[in-house]
């Protein structure tokens, strides 16, 4: 192709960049979506919509009802009554609430008449398989990464007897019980086969190892991954630190793959809204940094759930090519704060991140998480490359196509392939 007929005005400079934001297919590296060979484990329509754990925090600021009384009705009561305060007793205008909307506008859905039961109805009209590519589709997003759980019995079953693997659904190697609850979680490796003991001996944490090397091959993840506590530290002399540093690092080393590290959980804050009532907590990121100096041939991949610790962690990964940051985790989700991440994720490290995913735990959620990412990513964008349009350097279309395929996926395949020798 001539390269002059790609050449921009520096006035086409900002639809270019909205195109091709907007027609980029995503590769979405975190989510708690299934492959649908795990059947039911894999949620979707208006009940989950609605019950998603951020809508049910949401709603018990109105719901005057004790919390063990909501949690012992059906999925469906609980859904009319998220519905009830959420959508019709107040208008849905929080990030939740609208992504209900978003999601239900971009599939046709009518919801003028708020009438949930006309809702549920057209949602029985679908199969799982049609409404997958449908979502993916609208989404416009090309792989889903799981979330998978050895220590979930329902996906362990799956897993063992095996299955033909749909090829948009890769794997991430969930482990927090080994990490975080060892007390407990020895005693169950030892009933699988692992001749592991208490006390984390050379004998145990090759028996460790032997887990995550079985389970990292029945998987073939693209991750090792913990959700941490917000007063993760390493090194220390506990259980977490030094399985992480004696069994996961030297696997995922073995392995070339990277550990991917969530921090800054303060779980259970309200463990009456179960699922609903974690927090969030500021972390000490000399942790992370720590890993990262310590074990510089290791791939590490972080998302922190604080605001305040985005700065810091952005930082970090000016001096560490081993880490890659990703997203805008939970709390983060709000288009307010995406603008103010992303935009500093830009300035201080170019293309070499990921800014979003999605982690839907709802199919559906893929098409509103996505259409709102999209638009504030693409505000951004416009914004950055305006700047750089002024300086003179007009970017051609191949160049923002291929900039925005990295933010999009191909920054994390790069990461992923690193030697790091
Ligand atoms: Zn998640």
């Amino acid at each position: 192709m001539n390269p002059l007929t790609t050449e921009l005005m520096r006035d086409q400079v900002a639809a270019a960049v909205e195109e091709a934001v907007a027609r980029t297919p995503i590769s979405d590296i975190h989510t708690h979506l299934y492959d649908p060979a795990f059947g039911k484990l894999l949620l979707w329509g208006i009940d989950e919509l609605l019950t998603y754990h951020y809508l049910v925090a949401e709603s018990f600021r109105y719901i005057d009802m004790p919390f063990a009384n909501f949690w012992e009705l059906p999925k469906a009561r609980q859904a009319e009554l998220i519905w009830d305060a959420l959508f019709i007793k107040n208008s849905p205008i929080s990030e939740s609430c609208r992504g209900v909307l978003t999601t239900l506008n971009l599939l046709g859905v009518d919801v003028r008449k708020r009438d949930l039961n006309s809702i549920r109805k057209w949602f029985t009209e679908w199969d799982v398989e049609d409404y997958i590519t449908r979502s993916m589709e609208l989404a416009h997003v090309r792989s889903i990464c799981m979330t998978n759980s050895p220590f979930d019995e329902m996906e362990r079953s799956v897993w063992e007897k095996g299955f033909p693997r749909d090829s948009r659904f890769t794997a991430g190697l969930r482990i927090d019980p080994l990490l975080l609850s060892w007390q407990s979680t020895w005693g169950q490796l030892l009933h699988w086969g692992y001749k592991v003991s208490e006390e984390l001996t050379a004998h145990t944490i090759s028996e460790v190892r032997r887990f995550l090397g079985d389970w990292t091959e029945r998987m073939n993840p693209r991750f090792v991954m913990v959700s941490l506590a917000d007063d993760f530290e390493f090194p220390a002399q506990n259980e977490c630190a030094q399985l992480i540093e004696k069994a996961i690092v030297p696997h995922c080393r073995e392995f070339g793959i990277p550990f991917a590290l969530m921090p800054g959980v303060r779980r259970q804050a309200n463990p009456e809204l179960k699922l609903a009532g974690d927090s969030v907590g500021r972390v000490d990121l000399s942790a992370v940094q720590n890993l990262c100096a310590m074990f510089s041939d290791t791939k590490f991949i972080t998302t922190v759930l604080s605001l305040e610790n985005q700065h810091e962690l952005c930082v970090l990964a000016r001096k560490f090519r081993n880490l890659h940051i990703f997203g805008c985790w939970w709390f983060l989700n709000n288009p307010s704060l995406v603008d103010e991440i992303t935009r500093m994720r830009v300035e201080l490290l170019g293309l070499s991140f990921t800014p979003q995913h999605s982690d839907a735990r709802v199919l559906d959620q893929l098409i509103y998480k996505w259409h709102h990412s999209r638009q504030v990513i693409s505000r951004v964008l416009v914004e950055k490359y305006g700047d750089l349009a002024a300086t003179g350097w007009i970017p051609t279309r191949e160049e923002i196509d291929r900039d925005i395929q990295k933010l999009f996926g191909g920054a994390f395949d790069d990461f992923c392939a690193l030697q790091l020798r």
